[in-house]
C-alpha cells in the first residue's frame, strides 16, 4: 500500500466518523471476517434505567430499594447507577456503606448499617448490619442465598424480555429482584445488515445472563445458536477477564477477528482482537486499546471503515 492512498483512506475515516490510529491499520481491518460485538454500550445504549422491583414474599419494598441502593451508589457500573439513581427517586436519602466489594462482571456488596425504627442509626453497635449483595443469581447462590420461586418467576420475565435482572439478597436470603432495562440503539440492526453484506459474521459476546444476550441477538438479527450460553455467535455470561480467551479461541479456529466494545472490561480483548473498534462514547480504556474509534458510537461505522480499508488498498492492489 503506497503511504499517500493510506493518508487518504485515513482523511476520508476522519470525515465518516471514524478516527484511525495509524495508517497501517487499514491493512489488517481488510482481512477481517468475523466481527465480536459487546452487549452492553456497543448494541445497547447502555443507559440503563430502573424498571421494576419484585420484593420476596414478606420483604418490604421500600427497604429492599434503600439496602440495594445504599450498596450500588458506591459502584460506578451502568447497572449499579441505574439502580442508585431508581432507589434514590422511590425511597430518598440512601444510607451509607462500608466494607464495599466490588467482583468483576458479577456484582457488589458491602455492610449497610441495620436500620431502627426510632429511625437513628447506631453507629458504634456494628455486629447487626447487614452484609448486602447485589448482582447476577449466580453470585448469589455462590453465597449461599438461594432464590425463592416468585424471584426466579421475576428473573425469568425480564430475561424473556432481554433485560437484566440483578439479585438481592443478605442474612442468608434472597430478599428481591430489581430489573434494569438499556436499549438497543436502533441503528444496530442495520449496522449488522451491513456487516452481513461484507461477508462478516456477527458474533455478540457479552458477561449478561445467556438468555437475555439471546434475546438481545435475536432483535438485531444475530441468530443464536442451538446452545446459548457457548454458541457459535452468542456467546453470554463471561467475565471480564475471559473475553479475552474467546477472542484467542476464535482466532485458532482461523478467523481474523475484529472487536467493537466500549467498556474497561473490553479493553484487553480490543487489545488482542486483529482489529480493535472503540465506541468513541465509551471508557478511555477501550479507547486506548483500540486501532479505530468509532466517534459517535454508531456501529454502522464499524461497517463503513471495513468498507474504507477493502477500497483504499483495492486500488493499489
Ligand atoms: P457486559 O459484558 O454486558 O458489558 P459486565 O461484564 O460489566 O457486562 O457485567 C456482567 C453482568 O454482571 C451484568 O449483566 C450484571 O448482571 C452483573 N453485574 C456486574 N456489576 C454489577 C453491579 N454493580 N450491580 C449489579 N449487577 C452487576
Ligand atoms: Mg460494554
Amino acid at each position: 500500500a503506497t503511504p499517500m492512498a493510506l493518508m487518504v483512506g485515513t482523511g476520508r475515516g476522519a470525515q465518516m466518523g471514524i478516527l484511525i490510529k495509524g495508517p497501517e491499520v487499514l491493512e489488517s481491518t481488510r482481512r477481517v471476517d468475523t466481527i465480536v460485538l459487546d452487549k452492553t454500550g456497543t448494541v445497547t445504549t447502555g443507559a440503563h434505567a430502573l424498571v421494576s422491583v419484585t420484593a420476596a414474599d414478606g420483604e418490604d419494598e421500600a427497604r429492599l430499594l434503600r439496602l440495594a441502593g445504599a450498596v450500588e451508589d458506591a459502584s460506578e457500573h451502568p447497572i449499579a447507577r441505574a439502580i442508585a439513581a431508581g432507589a434514590r427517586e422511590r425511597v430518598g436519602d440512601l444510607p451509607d456503606v462500608r466494607g464495599f466489594r466490588n467482583t468483576e462482571g458479577l456484582g457488589v456488596s458491602g455492610r449497610v448499617g441495620a436500620e431502627r425504627t426510632d429511625g437513628n442509626r447506631d453507629d458504634d453497635n456494628r455486629d447487626d448490619d447487614e452484609v448486602v449483595v447485589v448482582g447476577r443469581p449466580a453470585l448469589l447462590a455462590e453465597r449461599d442465598m438461594p432464590l425463592p420461586a416468585e424471584l426466579e418467576r421475576a428473573i425469568d420475565e425480564a430475561s424473556e424480555r432481554g433485560q437484566t435482572a440483578v439479585a438481592v439478597g443478605w442474612g442468608g436470603r434472597a430478599r428481591g429482584v430489581l430489573v434494569v432495562a438499556d436499549q438497543i440503539k436502533d441503528t444496530s440492526a442495520e449496522a449488522i445488515r451491513r456487516f452481513r453484506g461484507l461477508g462478516l459474521t456477527p458474533v455478540l459476546l457479552t458477561g449478561d445472563n445467556a438468555r437475555v444476550a439471546a434475546s438481545v441477538a435475536a432483535q438485531v438479527g444475530i441468530e443464536p445458536g442451538p446452545d446459548t450460553v457457548i454458541s457459535e455467535t452468542v456467546i453470554a455470561e463471561v467475565l471480564p477477564a475471559d473475553k479475552v480467551e474467546v477472542i484467542r479461541r476464535l482466532q485458532s479456529e482461523g478467523r481474523v477477528v475484529a472487536m467493537v466494545g466500549d467498556g474497561v472490561n473490553d479493553a484487553a480483548a480490543l487489545a488482542t482482537a486483529d482489529l480493535g473498534l472503540a465506541i468513541g462514547t465509551g471508557t478511555d480504556a477501550a479507547i486506548e486499546a483500540s486501532d479505530l474509534t468509532l466517534v459517535r458510537g454508531d456501529l454502522r461505522a464499524a461497517a463503513d471503515a471495513i468498507r474504507l480499508s477493502r477500497r483504499t488498498l483495492g486500488t493499489i492492489k
